[in-house]
C-alpha cells in the first residue's frame, strides 16, 4: 500500500504528518525551542489538509511534541480537529507500578525548587514561569478547546484509523512498565529527605500529598472533557474537591519552604534536587506511544512505525517479540527513529526499513553522529535505508552543508516522504 508523510524541520522536536483518504493524521506538533515560529507550519498543514479532516495523535507529554499546540496565532491555526489521540493517562495511573502523573508534577516541582533557590532570581520568577510541566499545561490550556468526546486514549492494542489507513498501538503496555529496583530504593530515600526537610518533626508526606491532590484535580477536570467517552474513571478522580490553581498553591509554599533550604545547603542536596528533576521528566518517555499501520494478516511487512520518543528497554521488548501480538512487521516502509535519534534511545534491534526519518536538531548536541549510527546499522543492509534528517547536529558535520542527510534548511521547511 503507497503511502505519504511529510516531517518537518522544528529543530529539536517532533511534527509528523501522515496522509490519508479525506483525513490526515498529524503526530505530534512541537519543539524544545520556544523561539520555533510554528505559523508556517501550521500553515503548511492547513494547505496540505485542503479540504481533508485532520485529526492528531500527542505520543506523549514532552513539551517538544505538543507546544506547537499552544499560542495558535489568529489566521495560522491548524484546522479544527476531528479527533485527538494520546497514550491512556488513567489507566497508565492505575495500571502501572509508579504514578507517572504525579512524578511529572514531582520533576517541576524540583525544577521550581533550583529557580526560585538561586540568588538572583528569587524575586523575578514564580514558579508558573519555571514549570516545564507538560501535562498540566496541555491538560489545562490546549485540550479544553478541542471538542467534546473526540478525544481517544491508546494503549498496547488499541486500534484506530484515520483516512481509510489502519493504525495499531505496540506501546505503552500500561501493566509492565519497568522501573529498575535500584533506582526506585535511591528515589525513595530522595523523597524521604524531602520530607524530612518540609516536615522536621515527621507525619505525613506534605509534598507526596500535595502532589497527588494536584494530580488528581488535573485528571479530575480532564476526565470532564471527555464524558461520553467509554473511559475508565477510577473512584478517587471524583472525590477530589477544589480547583487546580487552589491546590497548587499548597505545592507552591511547599516549593518556597524547600527553596529556602536548598540555599543554604552545600551543594550536595542541590545537585540531587536537578538530578532527580531531569530524571523525573524522562519519565513520560517510558510510556510513549508506539504505533505501527495495521496490515492485512497474510502481508508481512510495509507501512510505518512511529515510536515517538519510546525508550530502548521498550524497543527492546517489542523488537524481541515476547509481548505477544500485536507484533513489529518484519520490515516497514518508514521508520520514525525513536527520540530524535538519540544515542541513549538507539536500538539496533527494530526491523528494516526503507526511510529513517530522524527529527533531531538543536538541543540534541549532547548525542553526537546521530545519523552515522543509524547509517553504521541500517545503511548497510542488502537494501540499505535512506535517512532523512530534519536537521542534523553530527559531529562529523562541520557544517550543515556538509551533511549528507540534511536538506531542509530553514526551520519552516519539510521532507516529503512517498512509498
Ligand atoms: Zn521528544
Ligand atoms: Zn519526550
Amino acid at each position: 500500500m503507497s503511502g505519504r508523510l511529510r516531517m518537518y524541520n522544528v529543530q529539536f522536536g517532533d511534527a509528523f504528518l501522515l496522509y490519508g483518504q479525506g483525513e490526515h493524521l498529524l503526530v505530534d506538533l512541537g519543539s524544545i525551542d520556544s523561539t520555533v515560529n510554528f505559523d508556517r507550519v501550521r500553515d503548511s498543514i492547513r494547505h496540505s489538509c485542503g479540504g481533508a479532516e485532520l485529526s492528531l495523535l500527542l505520543t506523549h507529554f514532552h513539551r517538544d511534541h505538543w507546544s506547537g499546540l499552544h499560542n495558535q496565532t489568529p489566521g495560522h491555526r491548524l484546522p479544527p480537529l476531528k479527533r485527538v489521540y494520546l497514550p491512556d493517562i488513567f489507566r497508565m495511573r492505575v495500571m502501572g507500578r509508579w504514578d507517572p502523573v504525579t512524578k511529572s508534577l514531582l520533576s517541576d516541582f524540583l525544577r521550581g525548587v533550583i529557580a526560585l533557590s538561586g540568588p538572583d532570581l528569587l524575586d523575578q520568577v514564580t514558579l508558573s514561569h519555571t514549570l516545564r510541566f507538560t501535562l498540566a499545561d496541555l491538560l489545562r490550556e490546549v485540550l479544553p478547546g478541542l471538542p467534546m468526546g473526540q478525544i481517544r486514549l491508546l494503549s498496547r492494542g488499541s486500534r484506530f484509523q484515520a483516512g481509510g489507513r489502519r493504525y495499531e498501538t505496540l506501546w505503552p503496555q500500561l501493566d509492565g512498565i519497568p522501573l529498575p529496583e535500584r533506582q526506585s530504593a535511591a528515589f525513595r530515600r530522595f523523597m524521604e529527605r524531602v520530607e524530612a526537610k518540609l516536615s522536621p518533626g515527621g507525619g505525613e508526606p506534605l509534598l507526596w500529598t500535595a502532589l497527588e491532590r494536584a494530580a488528581n484535580v488535573l485528571l479530575r477536570d480532564f476526565a470532564h472533557s471527555l464524558e461520553g467517552e467509554d473511559v475508565y474513571f477510577p473512584g478517587f478522580l471524583r472525590a477530589e474537591e477544589g480547583s487546580y490553581e487552589e491546590v497548587s498553591l499548597r505545592v507552591w509554599e511547599l516549593a518556597q519552604a524547600l527553596a529556602e533550604d536548598v540555599r543554604r545547603d552545600e551543594g550536595e542536596f542541590r545537585r540531587k534536587v536537578r538530578y532527580y528533576a531531569e530524571q523525573l521528566a524522562q519519565d513520560w518517555n517510558r510510556v510513549s506511544l508506539v504505533f505501527q499501520e495495521r496490515l492485512e494478516e497474510d502481508c508481512p511487512g510495509g507501512g510505518v512505525l512511529m515510536t515517538g520518543d519510546a525508550d530502548k528497554p521498550a524497543l527492546n521488548r517489542l523488537a524481541g517479540g515476547s509481548l505477544g501480538a500485536p507484533r513489529l512487521h518484519k520490515y516497514y516502509d518508514v521508520i520514525k527513529a525513536p527520540h530524535h535519534g538519540t544515542q541513549r534511545h538507539f536500538c539496533a534491534k527494530l526491523p528494516p526499513s526503507r526511510y529513517f526519518c530522524i527529527s533531531n536538531g538543536d538541543g540534541n548536541s549532547g548525542y553526537k553522529r546521530i545519523s552515522e549510527h543509524y547509517e553504521y546499522v541500517y545503511g548497510r543492509l542488502l537494501t540499505p535505508s535512506e535517512f532523512r534528517c530534519t536537521n542534523p547536529r553530527c559531529e562529523f558535520c562541520r557544517s550543515l552543508s556538509d551533511c549528507p542527510y540534511f536538506s531542509t534548511r530553514p526551520v519552516q521547511d519539510f521532507y516529503d516522504v512517498s512509498w
